[in-house]
C-alpha cells in the first residue's frame, strides 16, 4: 500500500493519506482560517453570512471549518 490520496477539495495527489487536503489547500486554508479569526475577534457575535460577506472568504467555506469544530459562530 502506497501512502498516497487524493485532496478531498483540489482533487490533486497528497502525500499523506491521513490529511483530507494537500499541502497547497491546507495552507490556502490556514490564511483563510486566519482571516475568519480576525474577524471573529473584532465581531464575536458574527454570523457564517456575516463572515463570508466582509472578508474574501466563502460561505461555504466558513460552514466548513463551523462543521469541523475550529471556529464557533451563530447561524
Ligand atoms: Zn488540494
Amino acid at each position: 500500500m502506497n501512502n498516497f490520496g487524493f485532496c478531498v477539495e483540489c482533487g490533486k495527489v497528497k502525500e499523506n493519506k491521513q490529511i483530507s487536503h494537500c499541502n497547497e489547500c491546507h495552507s490556502r486554508h490556514r490564511e483563510v482560517f486566519h482571516e475568519i479569526k480576525l474577524y471573529l475577534m473584532k465581531y464575536p457575535s458574527a454570523t457564517a453570512m456575516d463572515i463570508a460577506n466582509n472578508t474574501n472568504v466563502k460561505v461555504e467555506q466558513v460552514m466548513h471549518f463551523i462543521r469541523d469544530g475550529k471556529i464557533h459562530v451563530k447561524f
